[in-house]
């Protein structure tokens, strides 16, 4: 792997709870190492395309990329668009046991207003 990717991928995984988007990651990398936005957006898709890290997609926002290969679901705060990790067991198995599909891959997103934001209306 180039020194590059690895630097990429060295920044994904120190900030996997918070899904960075390309830019994000791109700003950070960027204050230490000289790379372009081009480089960050071609490391990305190598990583992805060879299993280092995931690609979450989310409906009207940028991708973001995750540092946990294990499988997880994820709930998107509507209000601060922080993505979290959650973890719904049994998922599969069920709907592999009423439908009669062999579940092979998935990718579930939940809205949510995240904990930070709750406490911030309560206010
Ligand atoms: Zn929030
Ligand atoms: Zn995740």
């Amino acid at each position: 792997m180039t020194k590059q990717r690895q630097i990429i991928l060295d920044c994904i995984r120190e900030n996997c709870c918070r899904h960075l988007s390309a830019i994000e990651i791109f700003d950070l990398v960027r204050a230490e190492h000289k790379i372009s936005l081009a480089t960050v957006y071609n490391s990305l898709n190598y990583l992805v395309d060879n299993g280092h890290i995931l690609r979450v997609q989310i409906a009207g926002e940028p991708d973001r990329f995750d540092g946990n290969l294990h499988a997880h679901h994820h709930a998107i705060c509507d209000v601060c668009g922080s993505v979290i990790d959650v973890n719904v067991p049994g998922i599969i198995a069920s709907v592999e046991d009423n439908y009669g599909v062999k579940v092979t891959n998935f990718s579930l997103n939940l809205h949510c207003i995240c904990k930070n934001c709750q406490n911030t209306n309560a206010r």
